[in-house]
């Protein structure tokens, strides 16, 4: 049961959809989450297959709260914040997430990891950080892998797994730069092999011989494609 919050400050975020499903990346898979689809991102990758700009609706935090509130969160696992990029909604965030926290509802931070700064106001709130590591094999953007190592530091203490989504461009550079980044911090990596429509990318030979150049150095690692597809559900 939600308690009745006032709120501080009027702030206000463009949020895409709120609806309950299963997760279908990670070793969270198959949990029921309530997702909140942020509006906007800071990046443009090649592969991206959400529409996180058309129909946005500007919803204050009371009205987030009215529309939680209408989901049974007894059956829900945690809420994912999920875009777009979340963190580009910080301001908000860092408005909502005590309250959702004083109700005890887990946190679920999807996120590209390239706002350090921003995840450093919110981070106390959240209670497991998907981040990706971007490649720019895949994304066709530049590397970031100084940004993920600043937002990877702030992660220390907290619950944090790194995504790596590839394709059959993957230079042993960056499978190199994530091992490095992996141990640095400990990070268990999921390797997901880039989608093209409902099929994987690359041939489950490839993606095994991309998983074994990574266990040669790393252990924890695993490879583990996008199965919401699979479900037929977002
Ligand atoms: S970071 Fe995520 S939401 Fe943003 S463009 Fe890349 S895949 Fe899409």
């Amino acid at each position: 049961m939600i308690e009745e919050e006032t709120f501080k400050a009027d702030n206000t975020a463009k949020i895409k959809e709120v609806f309950a499903s299963i997760q279908g990346e990670g070793p969270y898979i198959g949990a029921k989450q309530l997702f909140i689809r942020f509006c906007n991102c800071n990046l443009r990758c090649h592969y991206c297959d959400t529409d996180f700009e058309g129909d946005c609706e500007e919803y204050t935090p009371e009205k987030l709260m009215e529309v939680i509130k209408q989901f049974d969160l007894r059956t829900i696992y945690s809420i994912s914040l999920t875009g777009g990029e979340p963190l580009l909604s910080v301001d908000f965030l860092c408005n909502i997430l005590p309250i959702l926290k004083e109700n005890n509802l887990k946190i679920y931070l999807e996120t590209n990891a390239t706002l350090p700064d921003e995840l450093r106001r919110v981070i106390d709130y959240i209670d497991v950080v998907a981040a990706d590591i971007k490649l720019e094999s895949a994304t066709g953007m530049m590397n970031s892998f100084d940004r993920h190592d600043e937002f990877f530091s702030i992660c220390k203490g907290h619950e944090c797994f790194a995504k790596i989504v590839f394709d059959d461009n993957i230079t042993d550079e960056e499978i190199n730069k994530c091992i490095e980044l992996a141990n640095k911090y400990d990070l268990l990596l999921i390797l997901q092999p880039k989608m093209v429509e409902e099929q994987m990318s690359v041939t489950s030979v490839f993606a095994v011989t991309v998983l074994d150049k990574f266990l040669k150095k790393y252990n924890k690692v695993r490879l583990i494609p996008q199965v919401h597809k699979f479900l037929s559900v977002r």
